[in-house]
């Protein structure tokens, strides 16, 4: 709780509390942070300014803050000061916890008489095992609130002038993750009714297996010239947009290889981003948004 943050994943950020004061914010009606409840909060993809108000409220209001991978460090600044941050996601080259161990750290904290922050990238229940940790708390009759937060696979494409849907392109739209719990490509998907339901599909943590992915997508009857956008730290000053097709896409990774976290968009939704790209380097400089 000193210095400046870090922006590397593989430590737990040193945090310096932003303590902007937020008067105008002060008495309004927010539900009370009680002792011994589990808040599990989406913290949004990335921009500072993408974060809720009720996320704001309950990082002044909790006593700790159990934080994955993908929290922003510049949102963790936002805490008040005095707060224990903990870092629940892989650091320093050793495995994850097992989520397990999440789950019984958030009990054991909470039974402790802690305001318990459970912060995650993103929304807590896109693709972010906040059903799992909110089963676990309701099975341990731990008193837990769900606070949303911006999904990537939404605002990671609203920071790439991608919209999720038009009226033009599509009245529909897929969500899908790449990785099953193992870390394989998803086995029981139905790879024919994915790739035919929809003409956008958005995909988390799918660069991996996308070779495979783009490989099943095509013999389910997918256009192999269907446009893929690969959106890589969506929303942060280093957002990195890449554009190939689904015949090309195997390849493409192989040889760009993209960073992560990245979000990855089939279908002409992309097609938009030629006109709608917006955030140009000069947007760039704001560190918010
Ligand atoms: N709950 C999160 C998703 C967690 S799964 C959410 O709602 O966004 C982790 C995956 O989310 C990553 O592998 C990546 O596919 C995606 N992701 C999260 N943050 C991202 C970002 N800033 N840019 C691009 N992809 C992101």
């Amino acid at each position: 709780m000193s210095r400046e943050p870090t922006k590397s994943a593989q430590q737990p950020p040193v945090v310096k509390s932003a303590n902007l004061g937020f008067a105008r914010l002060d008495g309004e009606a927010f539900p009370i942070f009680e002792a011994g409840w589990v808040w599990l909060v989406g913290a949004g993809p990335g921009a500072p300014g993408l974060m809720s108000l009720l996320c704001y409220h309950a990082m002044q209001s909790c006593d700790v803050v159990v934080y994955d991978a993908l929290v922003n460090p510049d949102i963790l600044r936002w805490v008040r000061q005095g707060v224990i941050l903990e870092y629940a996601g892989k650091r320093g080259g050793k495995p994850s916890p097992f989520q397990q161990d999440i789950s019984l750290r958030l009990i054991e904290l909470a039974r402790a008489g802690k305001r318990v922050l459970r912060l995650k990238g993103g929304d807590p229940f896109m693709f972010g095992r906040g059903g799992e940790e909110s089963q676990a708390l309701a099975m341990a009759k731990i008193p837990f609130r769900i606070v949303p937060g911006i999904t990537a696979g939404v605002g990671g494409l609203a920071y790439a002038g991608i919209p999720s849907t038009h009226r033009d392109t599509n009245h529909s739209v897929i969500f899908l993750t790449g990785h099953d719990a193992t870390g394989k490509m998803p086995a029981n998907v139905n790879w024919q009714a994915v790739a035919t339901a929809s003409p956008v599909i958005v995909m988390y943590m799918a660069v991996k297996h996308l070779g495979e992915i783009a490989q099943a997508l095509m013999e389910g009857g997918r256009a192999p010239k269907d446009p893929v956008t690969i959106i890589s730290n969506a929303s942060l000053p280093h957002q990195q947009v890449q554009a190939t097709t689904l015949d090309q896409a195997g390849a493409f990774v192989t040889k760009n290889d993209p960073p992560t976290p990245a979000i990855v968009v089939v279908g002409h939704a992309s097609d938009w981003r030629e006109m709608l790209d917006w955030y140009t380097p000069a947007l760039r400089e704001n560190a918010i948004g």
